[in-house]
This record gives C-alpha cells, structure tokens and sequence, in this order.
C-alpha cells in the first residue's frame, strides 16, 4: 500500500474527507485503504480485522458517503443503515465515531441497547433515524413490538461477529433479520473465521470480497508479561502494592466475577487508590461514567470482568493486571490486548494461585514458551511461607523486582516469543504500518 494514499483518494465527500482530517486521521490504516473501496462499489464483504485496526472508519466511512451522496440526504424513510454490536460500550463507541465522521452531515443516527430507558430509543426508530447502532437483544424486543421499521434498510452490518456469536446473540439475530430488507448491502467484521462465521457469511451475505488485516500489534510483541505466583488471599494485598509504582499510571484489573470486582474496587478505595469498576449488574450510566472516568485519567484503576470489558478501546492503558487467571489462552490475549496499543508498550501481569498453575501451564504450552516469574518478599504461592523460602527473593525496591518493571532480558526476549499462528499475515497490511 503506498504511504501517499489519503482519504481523498476515496471519492467519500467533502464533508466527510473534512470530518476525518479534523479526527487527525493523516492516512487510512490498512483495513480502510482495502475495505473502503470495496463499500464504495456495493460489494458485501467480510473483514477479518480486531478492535484497534480502525475497523470501525473502514466501515462507516463509506456507509454514510452513500447514505448522504453529494452531502445530501434523500428523502427519509426509516432506517437506512444499521450497525449490530455485541456490546453496549462497543456500540456506543460506534454512535461516538459516526457522529465524528458524519458531524458536517444532515444525518440521524441512534443508539439501542439495553441498560437504559426503552421510550427516547423507540421514539428514534419510530421516527426513522437514518443510521442506528444496536445490540441485538433490545432491537429484537423493539422490533417484536412493532418498533421501527427495517424493511428498506441499505446497509448492514455485523460487527464482532464473532462475539455475538460467542454471547448467544444467533438466534436473536435470525429472527431481527425477518425484518430486514433483502436488498441490502452486508458487511461482516470478526477477529476470527470459524464455521459458524462462514454459516453466518452464507445465510446473509452475497458473494462477499474477504478483507484479512493482521491485529494493530502482536500482544507478544508489544507488551512484556510477567506472573506472580500468590495465594488467592494475598491478591489484594499483593495488588495495592503493586499499585504503589507510579508507573503503574492506567490500569485495567481483570476480575472473573462480578462480586469480585466489587471487591476488588473496595479494597481499592479503602486503600486510597481511586478505582472505578465495570460490570454487567452496573447499570449502563455507571457503565459509561466508569470508563469516561478511566479514559479521562480521573481513575487510575478500573476493575472490569471480561465480558464488560469487550470492546473496550482506551488508548495509553500502561498495565493490564489478570486478578483471576483467565480461563482460556483467547481470553488472556484478548485481556492483555488492552495494553500495548498503538506505538505504546505495555505490561500484562498475571496473579497466579494454585488452583489456576493449570490454566498458566496450558497458556504456557500454547505461547511454547513460560512467562517470566516475578516474586515480591512476603507473597508467596500457597504452601510456602512468604517471604523467606524462595531462593532469588529480594525486596520491592531492588530494581529486578520493581514491581512490574522491564527487565532488560524481558525487553529482549520480547521478540519471537509467542508463535501467533498466522494472526498478523496480511494481504494488505504493509510491513511498515504503524497506526497514527
Ligand atoms: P477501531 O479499530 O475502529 O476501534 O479504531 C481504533 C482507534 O483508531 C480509534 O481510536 C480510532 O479513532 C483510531 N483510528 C481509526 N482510523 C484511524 C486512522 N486512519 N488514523 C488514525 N487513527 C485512526
């Protein structure tokens, strides 16, 4: 891809090319400069692309230039594109980024989701916002009640496909596609292709074009993991002392469960740390004000389950911290993929308790290599007296055990680490890409 191309290479509209410059957005990432064209030209199309590769623009930049040609709007007739998401945040980050592009459009766009009051959502479709952004379990049950009206709808799209498949949204989306137009242009964005990707793609999309983009950075390249083996009751203790380095400036704990993180957010507090905390029993405005506290730097700490935390894109977060052990490899690349965005490093920090040594080991086994094994003195694994019986034990301060500091040799090893299975292949991904 050559490193000229700019939006204007994309006939997307003045307005729209002016939206994107006052983004700051200098060039198109590569699933843009692949993807864009083909929307232009009415093609369906499925992106292999995560969160993080500027998916998001590569499919609502051109939606909304075909749905305002010339910067104008035809006349209104229900909704015209419509965006499924898995989750609440990703969907109202959505909203936010096509409200950034489409800011010099006449354009109408929604959200709807659960977690906040049904009437200002029904009062949208009823009076036929052009673009909405949905999850599908509060959709269905507008649509189910006669709600808003999808049948002249031109666009579709699904995006993390293959988290909604993962939270059991298929049968809510077979039966929201009844009332969608046929006619339709579709577009599917996952992390992943599975079989049930594909039966997706095939029930719903029509000789779709297939765009591969390698995620923005290799988790195993950009951030630098380490393990603490503890007991499970010295976690917060061991927690709040890690949280004494400063350089522990944005963090994300990592919790399994939704009482733990609650938990996890009263030590917190009570240990004068600020900490906000995200999850699914939340209601959605604690939701947002938790992460617009987090993003804004208001809170070092946010303590979030996984499920809360999909989607979940902050730019700077310095350290992810696996409380509990995720259960699955996916999870725990997925988790530690929220540190080490764009050009930045980060650290991943595994607290490990005995009964999870057998999810590390089967991480381990899939990384083909251990992760580095830190020790602070006076935490140790169950069955050893912290403190004193591990050789190589040494205090806080000494600089090898900095809490969560780089090692030299960690730095280096960083590199070829972790075989990442094809992950960052790319057609169209040029070596040099670096996101802005
Ligand atoms: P996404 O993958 O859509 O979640 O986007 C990830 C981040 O990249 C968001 O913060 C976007 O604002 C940003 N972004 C998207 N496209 C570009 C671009 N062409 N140049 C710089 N940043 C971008």
């Amino acid at each position: 891809m050559s490193s000229s191309l700019s939006f204007r290479s994309f006939p997307l509209g003045t307005k729209i090319w002016q939206a994107v410059e006052e983004a700051g957005y200098a060039r198109p990432t590569p699933i843009q400069a692949a993807a864009i064209p083909l929307i232009l030209q009415g093609r369906d199309l499925i992106g292999i692309a995560q969160t993080g590769t500027g998916k998001t623009a590569a499919f609502t930049l051109p939606i909304l230039a075909k749905l305002c040609p010339e910067g104008n709007i035809p006349a209104r007739s229900g909704t015209r594109a419509l965006i499924l998401s898995p989750t609440r945040e990703l969907a109202a980050q959505i909203e936010q980024n096509a409200r950034t592009y489409g800011k010099h459009l006449p354009l109408r766009i929604a959200s709807v989701h659960g977690g906040v009051r049904e009437r200002p959502q029904v009062a949208a479709l009823r009076s036929g916002v052009d673009l909405v952004v949905a999850c599908p379990g509060r959709l269905l049950d507008l649509l189910e009640q006669q709600h808003g009206n999808l049948a002249r709808l031109e666009f579709l799209v699904f995006d993390e496909a293959d988290r909604m498949l993962d939270m059991g949204f298929l049968p809510s989306i077979r039966q929201i596609m009844r009332w969608v137009s046929r006619k339709r242009q579709t577009l599917l964005f996952s992390a992943t292709c599975s079989p049930e990707i594909e039966t997706l793609a095939r029930d719903f999309l029509s000789a779709p074009q297939i765009v591969r983009i390698g995620r923005r950075a290799d988790p195993a390249q950009a951030v630098v993991q380490s393990v603490y083996e503890v007991a499970r009751e010295q976690k917060a203790e061991l927690l709040c002392r890690l949280l004494q380095a400063e350089e522990l400036r944005s963090v994300l704990v990592f919790s399994r469960t939704k009482h733990g993180a609650d938990r996890i957010g009263r030590v917190l507090e009570r240990a004068g740390i600020p900490t906000a905390t995200m999850h699914a029993d939340r209601s959605q405005g604690q939701r947002t004000r938790a992460l617009e506290a987090f993003k804004a730097g208001a809170v070092r700490v946010l303590v979030a389950t996984d499920i809360a935390a999909r989607g979940i894109d902050v730019d700077g977060i310095s350290h992810v911290i696996n409380y509990d052990f995720p259960a699955t490899p996916e999870d725990y690349v997925h988790r530690i993929g929220r540190t080490g965005r764009a050009e930045a490093t980060g650290d991943a920090i595994s607290f490990v308790a005995r009964e999870e040594l057998g999810a590390l080991r089967a991480l381990e086994r899939l990384l083909g290599r251990t992760i580095e094994r830190k020790q602070i003195a006076g935490f140790a694994p169950e069955g050893c007296s912290g403190g004193s019986s591990a050789g190589g034990q040494q205090s806080p301060a000494s600089p090898e055990h900095r809490p969560a500091g780089r090692s030299r040799a960690s730095r280096a090893d960083r590199r070829g680490r972790y075989r990442s299975g094809g992950r960052g292949s790319s057609r169209h991904e040029p070596r040099s890409f670096r996101p802005a």
